[in-house]
């Protein structure tokens, strides 16, 4: 039996979430048609008020509902810090892990000249703008280690030594707890090549 129209459309606009296959879709459009009405209606108010009142700080350009983020905005924070991150769920990551105190900067994900997304496209002429007149002296590329995020930290690298900023880039390798003998080969030739001395 095919869904009506209308449940068919619910279903294939909780498929679009990520992690949501079909099934799981089916499932929660029944679920909240059956039997939560009011948990329906409340998601629905909550996803329109987010659209209608979430946009992106004009500083750090993370979400924010306000002009100015309050991350920006807040005066105890280093403003000679600059971590500039991918997406504003690695600037949650970054505070949620807590122990950095400066500032961000959020680029539109990473390089990836076959896909359309430039230096443009991902923000790189607004971070520059960004550095002009603060008072930044590292900035801190922690984009993903992943071939396109090291090639995007290794460009932005390139534009910003020259202006005598120091530069430095999140160091990646063996998780605290971890084995050795379990770690992928991969990360655990990061780790030696990007060993630091301990005394
Ligand atoms: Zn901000």
């Amino acid at each position: 039996m095919a869904f009506s129209p209308l449940i068919r459309q619910m279903v294939d606009a909780l498929r679009g979430l990520p992690g949501v296959g079909p099934k799981t879709a089916q499932r929660m459009a029944l679920h909240l048609l059956e039997r939560d009405r009011p948990a329906a209606a409340h998601l629905a108010q909550a996803l329109q008020a987010a659209i209608d009142g979430v946009g992106y700080c004009t500083r750090c350009r993370t979400l924010s509902e306000t002009e100015i983020c309050s991350l920006c905005s807040d005066p105890r924070r280093d403003d000679s810090l600059l971590c500039v991150l991918q997406s504003p769920a690695d600037v949650w990551a970054v505070e949620q892990a807590g122990g950095y105190q400066g500032r961000y900067f959020v680029l539109k994900g990473h390089l990836s000249p076959l896909d359309g997304m430039g230096p443009e496209e991902i923000g790189v002429p607004a971070l520059l703008d960004c550095l002009e007149g603060r008072a930044v002296t590292e900035v801190i590329l922690a984009t993903n280690p992943t071939v396109e995020g090291e090639a995007t930290a290794h460009y932005i690298a390139g534009l910003l030594r020259p202006r005598g900023i120091k530069v430095s880039r999140i160091a990646h390798g063996v998780p605290l707890g971890g084995e050795l003998e379990y770690i992928d080969g991969g990360t655990l030739a990061h780790a030696l090549a990007g060993r630091t001395q301990i005394l």
